[in-house]
C-alpha cells in the first residue's frame, strides 16, 4: 500500500469499516510511514474533539481552523440576535 492508498481509505478505517485484510496492510503501512500515522493521529483527535464532548458545536465554531461556511454561519447567527435584540428593547418601550 502507498501513501494515496492509505489517505483514501483512512475515513474508513476510523470508521471501521474496512474489511480486516486491507485493515491488516493498511497497518503495516502505518507502522512504516510516520506521516500516515501522524496524520491518521490527528483524524482520530479531531474525530474526538467533534463527536464526544458537548462543546462540539461550540468547538466546531470557534476552532481557529474554520472555512468560509463557518464565518458565514456565524454572521448570520450574530445578525439574528442583534435583530432580536432589537425588537426586543422596542418592546420593552412600547410597554
Ligand atoms: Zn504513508
Amino acid at each position: 500500500m502507498n501513501c494515496n492508498e492509505c489517505r483514501y481509505i483512512m475515513f474508513d478505517y476510523i470508521d471501521n469499516k474496512l474489511p480486516v485484510a486491507t485493515k491488516m496492510e493498511m497497518e503495516t503501512h502505518l507502522n512504516q510511514c510516520a506521516a500516515c500515522a501522524e496524520k491518521l493521529a490527528r483524524l482520530n483527535e479531531e474525530q474526538l474533539v467533534e463527536e464526544e464532548t458537548p462543546l462540539g458545536l461550540f468547538w466546531y465554531l470557534f476552532k481557529p481552523s474554520g472555512g468560509y461556511k463557518r464565518s458565514f454561519f456565524l454572521g448570520a447567527v450574530l445578525t439574528l440576535v442583534f435583530v432580536l435584540y432589537l425588537m426586543y428593547s422596542k418592546l420593552r418601550g412600547v410597554f
